[in-house]
C-alpha cells in the first residue's frame, strides 16, 4: 500500500473557516515542528500550498522543495471555490501556479472540488487533484450547495480514478463503512482508535491531510465548534507519530502524490 503523508500549507485563520479571526499560530515554529517530524521518520510529504503563504514565506516554500518534498497548488487563497465562477477559479489556479512554480498537484479549499474545476486544472496541466473523500463528512457543510451534478462522487474509495482525464486521488476514509477522513480532525479526536485499526485498512493508497496549526497548537477561536483546536500540539504530534509508526511496520511504501501519479518522485 502507498502512503501519502499530505500537509496544507495554510495560515491558521485560512484554517478557521467559520468566520474571521486575528488569532494567529507562529507558522515558522509549526514548519519546524513539521520538518522535525519528517525527517524523524524519514518519509516524504506532499505540501499543498496556498499562493498567499507562498507569497508572505517564501523561505518555507524554499525549504520545503530544497528537501526534496513535493509542492503542490492549494489554490491562491483559501476560499470555497463552489462560489466561484470559472473565470475566477482559473484566475486563482494560475495566480498560485506563478507564484508556486513548478506544481503538479492540486487541493481544493475546503475540498471544494466539482467537475468544471478538474476540467479546469487539466486545462492547466495539472496532472491530479486530491481533495475528493466519499464520507458523510463531505462536502463540507459550508459548501452543501453546490448542485448535486457538479459533485465529484464517492466511486471509488482508496484508489486512485479519472476525472475528464484529471486524476483524483482521494483522500482516505477509514473504515470505509463510516467514511472518517484521515484529517487533522479526526487523528485529533480519534488518533488511537485509527491507530489500532489501521491493521485492517487494505487498499491502493492511504493519504493523511493535516495542518500547520494542529504541530503547535491551536487557540480556541469563540464560535467555533469545541472540537476545532483540541488536541492540538504535542497531543496531536503524538497521535500523528503513533499512526505513521504503525503504518511502517505494514507492508507499506511511503510516497508523494507526484509519485502516485506517475509524475514526480
Ligand atoms: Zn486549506
Amino acid at each position: 500500500m502507498k502512503v501519502c503523508l499530505t500537509i496544507d500549507m495554510e495560515e491558521f485563520n485560512d484554517s478557521v473557516i467559520w468566520k474571521d479571526v486575528e488569532k494567529k499560530i507562529d507558522i515558522v515554529e509549526a514548519w519546524k515542528k513539521i520538518k522535525k517530524f519528517l525527517e524523524g521518520f524519514d518519509i516524504p510529504a506532499t505540501f499543498f500550498v496556498l499562493g498567499t503563504f507562498a507569497e508572505k514565506y517564501p523561505d518555507i516554500v524554499k525549504s520545503i522543495r530544497d528537501r526534496g518534498y513535493e509542492v503542490g497548488s492549494h489554490f491562491q487563497s483559501h476560499q470555497n471555490l463552489y462560489l466561484l465562477g470559472d473565470d475566477e477559479v482559473r484566475k486563482g489556479v494560475r495566480m498560485s501556479k506563478k507564484v508556486l512554480g513548478k506544481v503538479k498537484g492540486f487541493r481544493a479549499p475546503m475540498y471544494s472540488m466539482h467537475k468544471g474545476i478538474a476540467k479546469i486544472l487539466k486545462d492547466e496541466n495539472f496532472v491530479y487533484d486530491s481533495s475528493v473523500f466519499p464520507s458523510i463528512f463531505y462536502p463540507h457543510p459550508s459548501i452543501r450547495n453546490v448542485e448535486k451534478k457538479l459533485r465529484i462522487g464517492s466511486e471509488r474509495i482508496g484508489a486512485p480514478y479519472k476525472i475528464d482525464g484529471l486524476l483524483e486521488i482521494p483522500l482516505t476514509v477509514f473504515p470505509s463503512y463510516i467514511g472518517l477522513p484521515i484529517t487533522g480532525t479526526t487523528i485529533r479526536l480519534y488518533g488511537g482508535l485509527i491507530s489500532s485499526l489501521l491493521k485492517f485498512y487494505r487498499k491502493e493508497v492511504f493519504v493523511v491531510n493535516v495542518h500547520p496549526f494542529e504541530f503547535v497548537g491551536a487557540p480556541h477561536v469563540k464560535g467555533t465548534p469545541w472540537w476545532f483546536s483540541i488536541n492540538s500540539g504535542q497531543p496531536f504530534v503524538d497521535r500523528l507519530r503513533s499512526i505513521i509508526r504503525n503504518l511502517k511496520r505494514m507492508d507499506t511504501n511511503f510516497e508523494t502524490m507526484a509519485s502516485v501519479a506517475g509524475c514526480g518522485s
